[in-house]
This record gives C-alpha cells, sequence and structure tokens, in this order.
C-alpha cells in the first residue's frame, strides 16, 4: 500500500532541507525524513537534525531513518566534501566539492526506503536557480531519475522539489510564508550550511565561517531578503 499523501524528505539538516521538511509537514499528513552519513567533513550538520526535528515536531511528523553511505562515497575518491583539501574550481568547471552521483544515490535509497514503507512522495531541497554547479540538483536530472526509479521499482513515486526555481532569498521568504518569524528563527539557528563546519560563530544568517561557498551563499540570500521586506 502506497500512501499518495505520504512523503519522505530528504533531511541533511541544512537551511533547503528544513525549509523542505517545513514545506511537507504543512501539505501532508505523514512526512518521514532521511538522512545520510557520507563522510562529509561537515558531518556536524548531521547533529543538527535531531534537534531541528524536535522544534518542527507535530502529529504529521514520523519516522528518522538514517543510512550510512560512508565507506560507499568515501571510498570512491576524495572530493573537496569528504575530504580535507582547499575548496576550488576544477578545469572541467565543476567545483571540486562535487561528490559524483551523490544525489543520484540518495535518490535510490530513499526510493527503496519509500518503496518499503509506502510513502509516495520523495521531497529534496536541490535548486538549479542559485546553481552551485552540481549537475545532479538540475531539474532535468531529478525529472529523469523519477522516471528510472518509477520505471526500475515500478512504483508511482513523485519527486517534489519545491525549492528547485526559488533563490536563497526565496527560500527565506518561504520559510516566513509558512512559520513565520518562529520557522526562519529555527532555519537560523539550528540549520547548519557551512562547509567546514563551523559552528562557533553566530551572524545574522546563522552559524558558520562566513567565507566558504555555503556561507556566502547562505548569507547573501538572507541578506536579499531582509533589505527587500
Ligand atoms: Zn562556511
Amino acid at each position: 500500500m502506497t500512501g499518495s499523501d505520504h512523503a519522505l524528505v530528504l533531511f541533511s539538516g541544512g537551511q533547503d532541507s528544513t525549509t523542505c521538511l517545513a514545506w511537507a509537514l504543512a501539505r501532508y499528513p505523514h512526512v518521514e525524513t532521511i538522512g545520510f552519513a557520507y563522510g562529509q567533513r561537515h558531518a556536524i550538520e548531521l547533529s543538527c537534525r535531531e534537534p531541528i526535528r524536535q522544534a518542527l515536531a507535530c502529529d504529521g511528523l514520523g519516522e528518522d531513518h538514517m543510512v550510512d553511505l560512508a565507506a560507499t562515497l568515501g571510498g570512491l575518491g576524495q572530493t573537496a566534501m569528504t575530504s580535507d583539501i582547499a575548496i576550488a574550481m576544477t578545469s572541467e568547471g565543476l567545483p571540486n566539492t562535487f561528490v559524483p552521483g551523490r544525489n543520484l544515490l540518495f535518490l535510490t535509497c530513499a526510493a527503496a526506503l519509500a518503496w518499503r514503507r509506502g510513502l509516495r512522495r520523495i521531497v529534496l531541497g536541490v535548486c538549479e536557480t542559485d546553481y552551485s554547479g552540481y549537475p545532479d540538483c538540475r531539474d532535468d536530472t531529478i525529472k529523469a531519475m523519477q522516471l528510472a526509479l518509477n520505471l526500475g521499482m515500478q512504483r508511482r513515486f513523485v519527486l517534489e522539489t519545491p525549492l528547485m526555481w526559488r533563490d536563497k532569498a526565496a527560500t527565506w521568504e518561504l520559510a516566513a510564508s509558512l512559520g513565520g518569524d518562529r520557522l526562519v528563527d529555527t532555519v537560523r539557528r539550528l540549520s547548519h550550511s557551512c562547509y567546514l563546519g563551523d559552528r562557533t560563530h553566530e551572524h545574522d544568517w546563522g552559524f558558520g565561517c562566513g567565507t566558504c561557498p555555503a556561507c556566502a551563499l547562505r548569507a547573501g540570500g538572507w541578506n536579499k531578503w531582509r533589505s527587500g521586506r
């Protein structure tokens, strides 16, 4: 049995997936979460997941599932996301934080879990607007994955990407429209974006080093959103 309005949110503990979780909870009566350990250097984001789940707790929030892919993705090769090397662009024009196959693998694992749990909707916070150069965040990639997963698992999963066409300022605005200042404050204080795992320096927009690409994106979106209010 598949709950057509039951959802599984790919939930890392970051700003985008936290906003997606709130979005799903506002829409669907039953929402579960899945998180992945893959040897990310900012594994601290995983420790942000439970406090965020507690802050968003409601009748519709179901089980949390953690999947360990560290040996799989970590063993396949070094990137700046999983190793302590400097963040830079590669000669192919991709950031060296790109983990090849990561979102494809995440979606395959999420769909396998959703299949077993009878969850039809799979929600993830990928975004093409603030395009970080990750080809697996593109709308076409996600649509192709939906087709492949549905064919390969003989289901009718719906892959939902509420942030696909929103920039980071619009993502803050979405949080405000879903849960007002309280949700914005939860995202700001509890979610984690910084690639370097910095949770000691607090800014208007939350914790982080303030200089890595993830902090720059988050801070830029916050400032744009605040100045437009
Ligand atoms: Zn940072």
